[in-house]
């Protein structure tokens, strides 16, 4: 089922982009399915999870964090993941970037936006995203990369469309304000029921689960 899961979608996907599987509470053996049928990042919520997965898996695949990172879990994250797409808070980036000066490496990242302002959720808020940058864009050893949001939790998931739209406008005003040490390169929104509307307000990253795994336990 996974198999045919995975291949349904990325034939629907447009060219360009890219599907990070979240495998949050899935076996490596389920992700190991996803990847035989053409995956080629998966996207973990929690460090433990993730090591154990990486530990059977390795570089089969790419690793994206897509959760909320702790801070005394940097030196284990930046030793899995090619990704961090939940930088929100100058000491978590300050965190990443100490741990990557150690192993000589850069971690690319991404930004995630609270675009629909919620007090309790995670993400830098929208109008606080450019100074944001501006402070941790000279940490060496971090390369942002671009914007992540989730939107708020909804029924009909044409309702995240302003929300979508929103993360679009502030990424192409950040791309063309030409910071030094910043790239817009992706723009990370949309999940299993969100994913066609965050791909028509320009996404070019979608991370999916349920549609790739079925529902989780
Ligand atoms: C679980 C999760 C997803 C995927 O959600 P599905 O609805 O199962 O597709 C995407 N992004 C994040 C950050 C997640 O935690």
């Amino acid at each position: 089922m996974i198999k045919e899961n995975v291949k349904k979608i990325m034939s629907e996907l447009p060219k360009g982009v890219l599907l990070v599987a979240a495998a949050k509470t899935r076996t490596s053996e389920e992700i190991l399915e996803a990847i035989e049928a053409g995956v080629q990042i998966i996207g973990e919520n929690y460090v433990q999870e993730a090591e154990k997965a990486f530990g059977i898996i390795g570089n089969r695949a790419k690793w994206h964090m897509i959760g909320h990172l702790q801070t005394n879990k940097t030196k284990k994250a930046v030793r899995i993941f090619d990704m961090i797409e939940t930088i929100d808070s100058v000491k978590i980036a300050k965190a990443i970037d100490k741990e990557c000066k150690k192993l000589g490496k850069v971690m690319p990242v991404l930004i995630e936006v609270n675009s629909a302002e919620e007090s309790q959720k995670a993400g830098v808020m929208p109008d606080d995203v450019i100074s944001f940058i501006k402070d941790i864009s000279h940490l060496e050893n971090i390369k942002i990369e671009g914007l992540m949001t989730m939107g708020p939790f909804v029924d009909d998931p044409e309702e995240l469309r302003p929300y979508f739209r929103r993360t679009k406008e502030l990424f192409e005003k950040i791309r063309d304000m030409d910071i030094p040490n910043v790239e817009m390169k992706y723009l990370s929104m949309g999940m299993s029921d969100s994913y066609r509307v965050a791909i028509e307000e320009g996404a070019n990253m979608v991370r999916i689960g349920t549609k790739i795994f079925g529902p989780r336990h």
